[in-house]
């Protein structure tokens, strides 16, 4: 004997309806019992219009209409037109009773918890009638039986409780008494001694399946359902999660206890008393394995089994000076809730049993705060406990797994995961089974929260790193370019997935909540809404993606000014530009000490020599425990462009406007000819090596005439550059005739700096420095003669972008 019970979305209309018949006709037993919900979403439609008739709002009678047509029009679509008139009179006559029920509940403007559950239980009484008689039809050998002269139970309606005795013997006489293969009936129905329905509780299908199963002792009990199995997390909130093979039945009830609607909670209780196996199925892939629930798990396989949330909870907390030492308070604390009817999901006491604090359905809440603070209305006149303290918008997420209490360091990788996502922690409880740990957090951080958890538990370390780009031009786009290139390569090899969810240039920005397709960005970005650096960073707030890193490719102060709300989000920063880290000494400390309070990190190894890893390697010597004494560099891959092409042959102008014109100067290039540009980075320099300095503390010798710093746009900087050639001029020929070269070159030691351009004789390091390269010397404790050297190309956008990836995937890797 089997026992197959099919949910809301399995026989939501007659397309869904067929699939059913389908498996229930190739089942291959002697004996198969149906149960079904009712019609999908008409539990909610019934329960709605009871409502509105409970307020005297006349829109009921246009629900019942809804309601009406997808029983009639189910019916039509499914059976033979010539044997549709005895399912549709006896339909008809069932919908009339419900809108006489409704028609009574309208003119006295009220609704009791029994007529509720009369008119509630509708729908699966019709659902349970429409199946068995399309089943007929088509030729199966089916009868249908009323669940509720089966089901017997107590008379608390909305959650009735069974009397098992008597529904185990009306279940096996009926049962054996029947002479069809097939017995269909609703689920979720029942009724009390004296005849009246009773329901048993959102959900309540899978359970109405498992009393039978266990009254019949059947062979197995099949849940068919919209997904195939129970899996890892929800697998409509969680895209990775998959479903779990084999699992204990503790872990199924606990995982369906923490929300995993998949399956009832109270479902296993029948079943696993006797050992009956559960397995559940996806209607609409009936070939995949599913899930398999028994008594024992698999030896193998992990030791956190899946991860589950409930959402609509709320926190009520007890608290008082006169709750120590004295018994009988949590006593009388839950007992209250008992006897109301509230039951709670989740308990945690402080040990100084200072505070009580329960998590319970938000539904519950505000009569919870009622009915508590009366039952301990004399304390609190006393002032020995406080007013109950109630929480909402919250919710419940839970590890479980039977293997996890000989595990030791899973609560800690669960709370140090949920910290670098910004996920605040409300309460924490562990099952004294510790086969659960659970946390409440805020409604907000569910998706991001459980995401972050499953990654850390159950993807093999594929990490998710979401991107919000601000500023695609010529670094920004290289960058794009890059990411879309290794995209494959980083998730094989370095089990990352990049996405990128923003883009936004001074124009337009657009977002794209599963990744913006790297080879058409442009387009979508030029089709997407106004730029506003404001709105951007709302967005990236509300999507509150785990991972996720704001990347900026400007080099605007009006941008870098945004980095501190980012961090404080524990949204990680990535950037080329260095107004921030050049600013003013106190910024540069805030946004570290941001990074490192909300654990986002804050990178910027492109500040300095565009991609070579000048920065971390300065941080590496630095955390070993060297001590930086001198720096000696060249900074500038412009102002080098520039005098490594600068010649008597051509004019300053002119290399200047190539030097901009290829991308090896930023967009103002009085920034590099100036110095300013080279001061920054040593100033970068300095502050990496643990020197407080400011920009001012700088000395800059600047070569440039006066009149071409003073100059406020790009056009009069060229112009007064081609009326200063004769100065220029005078340079080369300066060096050449020391058989020098003309050099840019930044120095610190005994902690201070000085920029400036330098004749650099054949001799020495920089000498040979080519094309836009870039050069850093370190001396350090550790090399204090022959000083560390890192040179290489240091500006272009290609190298440029490829720093800024680095820093990405070290975020990645963090
Ligand atoms: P039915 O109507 O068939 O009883 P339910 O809607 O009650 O179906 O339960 C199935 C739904 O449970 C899935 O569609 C899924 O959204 C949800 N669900 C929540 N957690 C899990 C989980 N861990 N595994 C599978 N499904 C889950
Ligand atoms: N129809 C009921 C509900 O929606 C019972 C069930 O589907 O399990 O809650
Ligand atoms: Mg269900």
């Amino acid at each position: 004997m089997k026992v197959l019970k099919f949910g809301g979305t399995s026989v939501a209309n007659e397309e869904n309806i067929t699939h059913v018949k389908n498996i229930v006709a190739q089942v291959d037993d002697h004996k198969v019992i149906v149960v079904v919900s009712a019609l999908g979403g008409i539990t909610d439609l019934l329960l709605e219009t009871a409502g509105q008739a409970a307020e005297q709002n006349g829109d009921y009678k246009n629900n019942l209409k809804v309601i009406e047509e997808r029983h009639l029009q189910t019916i039509k679509a499914l059976i033979p037109i010539d044997q549709q008139s005895k399912t549709l009179s006896k339909v008809k006559s069932e919908l009339n009773s419900l809108e006489t029920l409704l028609e009574g509940a309208f003119s006295i403007g009220e609704i009791t918890p029994k007529l509720s559950d009369k008119i509630v239980s509708y729908g699966e009484l019709l659902s349970s009638y429409i199946i068995s008689e399309f089943f007929i039809t088509a030729d199966l050998d089916a009868v249908h039986k009323d669940a509720r002269e089966l089901i017997k139970t107590n008379d608390i309606h909305g959650k009735a409780v069974v009397n098992f005795d008597l529904t185990n013997t009306k279940c096996r006489d009926f049962v054996s008494n029947s002479s069809n293969k097939i017995i269909v009936l609703g689920g979720f129905i029942a009724s009390a001694t004296n005849g009246d329905s009773t329901t048993l509780g959102r959900g309540g299908s899978d359970y109405t399946a498992a009393i039978i199963t266990g009254a019949i002792n059947a062979d197995i009990l099949e849940i068919w359902t919209d997904v195939s199995g129970m899996y890892t997390a929800n697998p409509k909130i969680v895209k990775q999660a998959r479903a779990i093979d084999h699992i204990s039945y503790e872990e199924a009830m606990e995982l369906s206890h923490f929300g995993a609607k998949v399956l009832y909670p109270p479902t296993i209780q029948p079943v696993l008393s006797m050992g009956i196996p559960i397995r559940i199925k996806n209607t609409f892939k009936p070939s995949d394995p599913g899930t398999l629930i028994t008594k024992n798990q698999l030896k193998e396989g992990k030791t956190v089994r899946g991860i589950s949330h409930v959402e609509h909870i709320a926190l009520l907390s007890l608290e008082g000076s006169g709750m120590v030492g004295i018994p009988g308070i949590s006593k009388r604390f839950f007992e209250v809730l008992s006897l109301n009817q509230i039951s709670v999901i989740l308990i945690t006491q402080a040990s100084s049993e200072h505070s009580i604090c329960v998590g319970i359905s938000s539904d519950d809440i505000d009569r919870a705060v009622l009915v508590v603070n009366e039952a301990f209305e004399y304390e609190i006149s006393l002032e020995k406990i406080k007013p109950v303290i109630a929480e909402k918008d919250l919710a419940i997420i839970a590890l479980v797994g039977d293997k996890m209490k000989s595990h030791q360091g899973l609560s800690g990788k669960m709370f140090s995961t949920l910290g670098k996502n910004n996920v605040n922690i409300r309460a924490i409880a562990q099952g004294a089974s510790e086969r659960n740990i659970s946390a409440v957090i805020d409604k907000e951080d569910v998706k991001k929260a459980l995401n972050s958890l499953h990654e850390e538990f159950f993807e093999e370390n594929i990490k998710q790193l979401n991107l919000f780009v601000m500023g695609v031009g010529n670094v920004g786009s290289k960058l794009l370019t890059q990411i879309q290139q290794q995209q494959k390569y980083l998730k094989e090899n370095l089990k990352l997935n990049i996405r990128v969810i923003g883009i936004s240039n001074s124009r337009t920005m657009v977002f794209s909540e599963n990744g913006i397709a790297l080879d058409s960005w442009e387009k979508a970005l030029a089709a997407g809404e106004k730029a506003d650096k404001t709105a951007f960073f709302n967005k990236v707030k509300e999507l509150n993606y785990r991972n996720s890193i704001f990347v900026d490719n400007t080099a605007s102060d009006i941008v870098s000014d945004t980095y501190a709300t980012y961090l404080g989000q524990s949204i990680s920063v990535v950037t080329c530009n260095k107004i921030a880290c050049s600013s003013e000494y106190n910024n540069y400390r805030k946004l570290k000490n941001l990074a490192k309070e909300y654990n986002a990190p804050f990178l910027f190894e492109t500040n300095v020599g565009a991609g070579l890893p000048i920065i971390d390697t300065l941080k590496h010597l630095i955390a070993s425990g060297d001590k930086v004494l001198k720096i000696q560099a060249v900074l500038s891959g412009s102002l080098n462009f520039v005098f490594n092409n600068f010649n008597a042959k051509n004019t300053f102008k002119d290399i200047v406007k190539q030097a901009q014109e290829e991308g090896y100067t930023e967009p103002d290039p009085k920034i590099d000819l100036s110095g300013v540009d080279v001061m920054r980075k040593i100033l970068i320099l300095a502050r990496e090596s643990g020197y407080q300095l400011e920009i001012e503390d700088i000395e800059n010798k600047s070569f440039l005439p006066q009149q071409a710093l003073d100059t406020k746009n790009n056009e009069d900087f060229f112009s007064s550059l081609e009326k200063n050639e004769a100065i220029f001029q005078e340079l080369y020929k300066e060096a050449q005739a020391s058989e020098s070269k003309l050099k840019y070159v930044a120095q610190f030691e005994d902690g201070k700096a000085s920029v400036g351009l330098q004749n650099i004789p054949k001799k020495h390091d920089f000498y040979n420095l080519e094309g836009s390269d870039n050069i850093v010397l370190f001396y350090t404790e550790r090399y204090p003669d022959q000083p560390m050297i890192i040179k290489g190309a240091g500006a272009g956008a290609e190298v440029t972008a490829s720093g800024i990836f680095a820093d990405i995937i070290r975020i990645g890797n963090f």
